[in-house]
């Protein structure tokens, strides 16, 4: 136990988890007239309301008092179902009782900690990597290291050489679309991290929650489907292509690593919401998912696009951005130097917000990085807040 303030005590471990700055930044832009591109929040106009509404009453009518009861850790087997013969479609042999349903992907990274980190233990991520990882890893007090995200994908030689040094417990990683980068591995890179990994100790852990949001280029298989099963975790959420508000995401794991997440997501929290698990199993079963995901594409590619030109026509030539083919986030990289957290202070002034990078970072660099969202303004308020965006920056820049 450790003494954090005089009238609260906290364990220890709590000493190295910073809280999230997204969340303290979402406090400032509540303020209506402030265009913010700081959260990661879907898009709420294309959230499937009435459907579920259906899906709801059905499942009440239905099989209310089974939807209202306990029921199993493992997940709801319809669900499961649905979710194997998912990737089953895309190619990617996954069973059933290979899958446990979670409570968003979220729950499966503080599974996975408190299942394979053990306190001093080395884990690999992205540099920048998902701050929601970083938080869920921080409290088991690993020691971080990490590999540099290129655009498409991680630097190989630093990948091949941390993995052979460090000899990572995990290495946790977003191929598609990361948050907060918005990159996308290559077909390359994919093939010759699975070939290192092959080589390795190392739990690959893949989290795709954006992967079905491609809007331009070619899909991946997984990189995990090159890995075997005990040595790979692939995690996947419904939040990004139905509703985060339900809290329903799973992950995929071979028989000897899935035992001990079940075990540890029963100390956590018995099950999933019974209840939301058939409202989205009922949902998927009476709607074309496909069809749904294909408008969000739609949407994001269109926001991204508008916000893309924006950039290339108002920006100074000096900063730099990556030009995501789907997902949600696009990252802006300032001249060496600079401070994303000053200009932070600038864009607020001018009502427009985004996150600044450095805490995507556990090495204490990325000051001069920001990470910005086009999912859930329309496209009138990207153009007119990467406008405002570019303002601050040229007078930043001209200091
Ligand atoms: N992983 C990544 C990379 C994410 O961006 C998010 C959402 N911010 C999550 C996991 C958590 O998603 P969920 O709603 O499924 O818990």
């Amino acid at each position: 136990m450790t003494e954090s303030n005089s009238s609260f005590w906290a364990a220890s471990r709590l000493a190295a988890v910073r809280p999230s700055f997204i969340r303290e930044i979402l406090k400032v832009t509540e303020d209506p007239s402030v265009i913010s591109f700081a959260g990661g929040l879907p898009n709420p106009d294309l959230f499937p309301l009435e459907a579920l509404g259906e899906a709801t009453a059905k499942v009440l009518k239905d099989e209310g008092t089974q939807a209202l009861q306990y029921s199993t850790t493992e997940g709801y087997l319809p669900l499961r179902e649905w979710i194997a013969a998912r990737y089953a479609g895309r190619g990617v042999e996954v069973s059933p009782d290979q899958i446990l349903i979670t409570t968003g992907s979220q729950q499966g990274l503080d599974l996975i900690g408190k299942c394979f980190v053990d306190g001093g233990e080395p884990v690999l991520l992205e540099r920048p990597g998902y701050l929601g990882a970083i938080q869920a890893f921080a409290l088991m007090e690993p020691r971080f290291c990490t590999v540099p995200l290129a655009k498409d994908g991680p630097e190989l030689e630093p990948l091949r050489q941390v993995l052979a040094e460090d000899e990572p417990t995990v290495f946790y990683a977003v191929p598609n679309f990361q948050n907060p980068s918005g990159v996308c591995w290559s077909g390359a890179k994919r093939a010759a991290a699975v070939e290192m990994l092959e080589k390795s100790k190392t739990l690959f852990v893949e989290d795709d929650p954006y992967g079905e949001l491609r809007f331009a280029g070619v899909s991946h298989p997984p990189v995990s489907s090159g890995l075997e099963p005990n040595r790979r975790i692939l995690l996947g959420s419904f939040s990004k292509v139905a509703s985060p508000g339900l809290r329903v995401g799973w992950l995929v794991a071979g028989p000897q690593l899935r035992r001990h997440l079940v075990t540890a997501k029963q100390a956590a929290d018995l099950h999933t919401s019974t209840f939301n698990q058939r409202i989205l199993a009922r949902y998927l079963a009476d709607n074309d998912l496909d069809a749904h995901i294909a408008t969000i594409r739609d949407a994001y590619g269109r926001h991204a696009a508008v916000m893309i030109r924006t950039m290339e026509e108002h920006f100074p030539d000096e900063v730099d951005f990556t030009k995501p083919e789907g997902g949600m986030f696009l990252w802006v990289t300032l001249p060496e130097g600079c401070s994303a957290m000053a200009l932070f202070e600038k864009a607020i002034e001018a009502k427009v917000a985004f996150v600044p990078g450095a805490p995507f970072y556990v090495d204490g660099s990325g000051d001069n990085t920001l990470r910005v969202n086009f999912s859930n303004a329309n496209e009138m308020m990207i153009e007119e807040g990467i406008r405002r965006l570019a303002d601050c920056l040229k007078s930043y820049l001209a200091i």
